[in-house]
């Protein structure tokens, strides 16, 4: 069989793959590029893993408190010198990416400070951390006020509100790297940079955080490198490589991690105990996979981007924009297309193809979210993954791919979707 006819055995029509293979075509200079990142990127995790002396003990299990718990030592000091930070929190009793966010900022904010986003909304379920929709257990109960400024139109900072909200009060500066559910640009490890000296030349002292959530190994450079005091991020995302079954991280200024790991733990304990169960294989393993995973998630954003681009729906980024996280994002304008284009997502799986994904009201959101993901860790979404708010403008974040041929499946799976629904203009498409 051919490669066409293996395709239309899995349901792709002719008009279909040959269309998307005219657009692959022409992106192989793009996708050299990306693998020279990913080169850089492997060798940078390889590097620190040797520093740090990773052995085969390491990947033993432990129980209890994990007192000395090596396997857990060693990786945090891996993340901690592959991030360029002192020190590092990688854990799998942080639970997902809100919960590491939850405690880089609970650890480090006390009642009577405030809490500056200088990026404008940040990411759903912060909203809730945070206190801006009034939930338990908040800042704002703790007493910790919050502040923001938004982008300005044309997304580059508002520096003069910026210096305007920077006050006596503020603490900690929260700058989210990627869009999230927004359709604003991401901002690259070079802008988050700029923003930090800017912060910092006004107020030295006060704590810089990424939410580094679905950035990581997408540049050459991570947002340590450029001032940042701390950065956060989720292993069901791009740094546990598709591995890690659960889990979250934060790395950074030695003194701030240290106050995260009292928080994760107890006063007195911090990070001297937390046994790493059966887990910290995985996340040695997917950490020296993530590379090479965040670099088949990008071929696959690239490739959507540019195929639905061509079909004349609003992408973001576009299709020749560079880029910094692994998301992207399709505008339908209409939820029956937004919903034909995951049920091709999920029809593409490997797990879980048979089931059609349906809008819920999903903790932590303001509207129904669709989802589709069919993954072998549930919710993973640095796996093939889609899900958006369903209400206008009917956009579909779209991300991860363990393997960039997966990733296309998936993509071609979605047009295959909305082809046969008619709803896409398929004069375009010749
Ligand atoms: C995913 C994400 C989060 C939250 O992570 P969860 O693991 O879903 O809790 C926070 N910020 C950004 C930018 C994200 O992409």
């Amino acid at each position: 069989m051919t490669i066409q006819q293996q395709y239309e055995s899995l349901g792709i029509c002719r008009e279909v793959y040959q269309f998307a293979d005219k657009i692959e075509k022409n992106l192989k200079k793009r996708f050299d590029t990306l693998d020279t990142v990913a080169e850089f990127n492997q060798t940078k995790v390889i590097r620190a893993m040797q520093n740090a002396r990773v052995s085969a003990e390491c990947f033993q299990s432990t129980s209890g408190y994990g007192y000395h718990d090596l396997g857990r030592d060693t990786l945090e000091t891996v993340y901690a010198e592959c991030f360029c930070g002192e020190d590092a929190l990688v854990r799998p009793q942080i639970t997902c990416g809100t919960h590491a966010l939850a405690l880089a900022l609970m650890s480090n904010l006390r009642p009577g400070e405030e809490l500056l986003s200088p990026v404008g909304k940040p990411y759903d379920t912060l909203e809730e951390v945070i206190g801006i929709r009034p939930s338990k257990g908040s800042l704002a109960e703790y007493g910790i006020s919050y502040r923001q400024v938004d982008l300005l139109p044309d997304g580059s900072f508002d520096y003069e509100g910026i210096r305007t909200a920077l006050n006596e009060k503020t603490k900690l500066v929260t700058i989210q790297r990627s869009k999230g559910y927004a359709t604003r640009p991401t901002l690259s490890v070079s802008k988050i940079g700029e923003l930090i000296s800017f912060i910092k030349k006004i107020k030295p002292d006060v704590i810089c955080m990424v939410d580094n959530c679905y950035g990581e190994f997408v540049e050459e450079q991570e947002p340590l490198e450029v001032g940042a005091d701390l950065i956060v991020g989720s292993l069901i995302k791009n740094p546990g490589g598709g591995l890690a079954p659960i889990g979250g991280y934060i790395v950074g200024k030695k003194q701030y991690v240290e106050q995260a790991g009292y928080r994760l733990t107890s006063p007195g304990l911090g990070k001297e105990v937390g046994a790493s169960l059966g887990v910290i294989q995985s996340f040695y393993q997917g950490f020296f996979l993530a590379p090479s995973v965040v670099n088949a998630a990008l071929k696959g954003a690239i490739f959507a981007a540019t195929v639905y681009e061509t079909l004349g729906f609003d992408v973001i980024p576009n299709s020749t924009e560079s880029r910094h996280d692994i998301i992207q994002a399709v505008t339908f304008h209409n939820p029956d297309a937004m919903i034909a284009f995951c049920k091709g997502i999920q029809a593409a799986a490997p797990v879980d193809s048979y089931v059609t994904p349906e809008p819920w009201a999903m903790p932590g959101y303001d509207s129904d979210v669709i989802m589709a993901a069919g993954a072998f860790v549930q919710g993973s979404s640095i796996e093939l993954s889609a899900d958006g708010p369903v209400k206008p403008p009917y956009s579909v974040y779209f991300q991860g791919g363990l393997t960039w041929h997966h990733a296309k499946f998936g993509i071609l799976m979605s047009l295959q979707k909305l082809y046969e629904q008619n709803l896409v203009n398929k004069d375009l498409m010749w």
